[in-house]
């Protein structure tokens, strides 16, 4: 690429992913805080607004990492409903869980270490599916997308909260210097790794575009499928329903 990076070739993909989520769990929750300037929790907070979960409900959160959607579902689900918090990276997993503990939510939360490719849940189960930063991460999105759909209960809904397309031009160059000159910088100081923080640069780069995504949600069987920009579009919610 022109900023000089290595790509990623697709069969490293896997275990690229898996050494960055090892190197990061421990300082993911406060890297996450300084590197998006405490803005990821607004998008977080909208995407929970919209998952419109409610008591009794079943609900899935895949590369859901340190449990920043799990725990508010936890308390919205009540004790009849259920939370699953899953992820591919078991030290993602423990430190969201040890979180989720910290906060007093437990009894209704079950973890799971799975590949959102080939979801271990049976079909139609689900009311609401979330992920959040993850999908960009999986190698295959079209399997991991037609699983979801596939977990997911008639009229249950999916929302997809990813890195996209910034609308504009400006936007996007001055994103582009913060994502591949400033983040690493921040993940040397912070966590000593700035090799993680490159990958994450450019894995958000590859990530498909809001139309392209909207039209992948479809061909996986998802209906009425839209999109939210946020923050001038370097970040949309993704929304479809299995009817
Ligand atoms: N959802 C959390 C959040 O928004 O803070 C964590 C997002 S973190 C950037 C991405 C997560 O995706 C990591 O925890 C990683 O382990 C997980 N992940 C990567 N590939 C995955 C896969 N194929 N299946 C499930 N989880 C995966």
């Amino acid at each position: 690429t022109h900023f000089g990076y290595q790509e990623v070739p697709f069969e490293e993909k896997a275990s690229r992913v898996a050494d960055v989520f090892h190197s990061v769990a421990a300082r993911y929750d406060v890297m996450n805080d300084l590197m998006s300037l405490g803005i990821h929790r607004y998008w977080k907070r909208l995407t929970i607004e919209r998952a419109a979960v409610r008591k009794g409900h079943q609900v899935l959160d895949i590369a859901g990492g340190t449990g920043d959607l799990a725990l508010p579902f936890a308390q919205r689900v009540g004790t009849e409903g259920r939370v699953v918090l899953a992820d591919i990276n078991e030290s993602m997993l423990r430190v969201g869980r040890e979180k989720l503990l910290d906060q007093g939510v437990g009894g209704n939360v079950e973890y799971v270490q799975a590949n959102a490719e080939c979801l271990p849940f049976p079909d139609n189960h689900f009311h609401c599916i979330t992920i959040a930063f993850g999908l960009r991460n999986v190698t295959d999105k079209d399997a991991a997308l037609r699983s979801m759909a596939r977990v997911l209960r008639p009229g249950g809904r999916l929302l997809i909260l990813e890195f996209s397309k910034p609308l504009h031009q400006i936007l996007s160059r001055v994103y582009d210097e913060y994502s591949f000159k400033v983040l690493p910088r921040i993940g040397e100081w912070v966590a000593g790794d700035a090799d993680s923080y490159r990958y994450l640069a450019e894995s958000i780069r590859m990530h498909p575009d809001q139309e392209t995504l909207k039209s992948m949600m479809e061909s996986a069987g998802l209906e009425r499928v839209d999109y939210t920009n946020l923050t001038g579009g370097i970040v949309a919610l993704h929304r479809g329903i299995k009817l």
